[in-house]
């Protein structure tokens, strides 16, 4: 198989907002995320691309050489021009795998793909998440034992207004009582897409080590499977003769 060529993608708005945010990720949160992917996939190649930069980084020729995009967004969804979203999408369904982090549920990426208003529950009081393997077969959760914790998170509840996933790899219980789905598995077109939970700007979530391990399964679970490119082509040369009709 070829190496992965992968895009970590992130918004890089809070980092140079909020002190407390660039105390954590001083390199960017999209930094830390692809430091992750390194270490656990040496032989891919692993890029990254922010808001700031032309196109958001996502020109039609970089994401036709990118297998799979990690997507981290927030504050400036709004921000992401319709063009760039709308080609991400494209890409995602000849067959590009989308990794969708946290707050990116919002993202003009992931609503589209998905289709519905992909809304939840929050709340931000530092409480203990546990994330459950409810799937232990699947290739995503990979090294990942019954369950791991984070000892401080953001808490997402249902409901959370997605389509029903295809698999369901990993549930999160909060401290403070809600639960949620944390680790959804879609097909859109060609492409494959997970959507992990995770990632508040505020926690030293990108350094640890469960959550970078599923992140790199994830990216290696998204590799495309061929490609379907969008056309409706007249096929006028059948396999088999057809017979004129008198
Ligand atoms: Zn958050």
């Amino acid at each position: 198989m070829n190496p992965l060529r992968i895009i970590v993608w992130g918004e890089n708005v809070h980092e140079h907002q909020n002190a407390k945010v660039a105390a954590v990720y001083p390199q960017g949160m999209h930094r830390a995320i692809a430091d992750g992917l390194r270490g656990l996939l040496p032989e891919a190649t692993i890029a990254t691309a922010t808001l700031q930069e032309s196109d958001h980084g996502l020109t039609v020729e970089r994401l036709a050489a990118t297998d799979v995009l990690v997507w981290w967004g927030h504050m400036a969804h709004d921000k992401v021009s319709d063009t760039v979203a709308e080609r991400v999408q494209k890409r995602v369904l000849e067959g590009m795998g989308l990794i969708v982090l946290h707050s990116g549920h919002y993202s003009k990426v992931f609503k589209r793909l998905l289709g519905t208003t992909c809304s939840l529950t929050w709340r931000e009081a530092d409480e203990k998440e546990r994330l459950w393997v409810c799937n232990p077969g699947h290739p995503i959760a990979r090294g990942i034992d019954r369950y791991f914790e984070l000892a401080q998170e953001e808490m997402y509840g249902e409901p959370f207004a997605i389509p029903a996933p295809d698999e369901q790899v990993f549930i999160s219980w909060f401290e403070g009582g809600e639960v949620f789905r944390s680790g959804c598995c879609w097909t859109r077109g060609n492409g494959k897409i997970f959507y992990f939970r995770p990632g508040h700007e505020t926690y030293p979530t990108y350094f640890d080590a469960n959550v970078r391990r599923v992140i790199a399964n994830a990216a290696e679970w998204a590799r495309p499977q061929g490609q379907w490119i969008d056309s409706c082509p007249n096929a006028k040369n059948p396999p088999e003769p057809i017979k004129p009709r008198t």
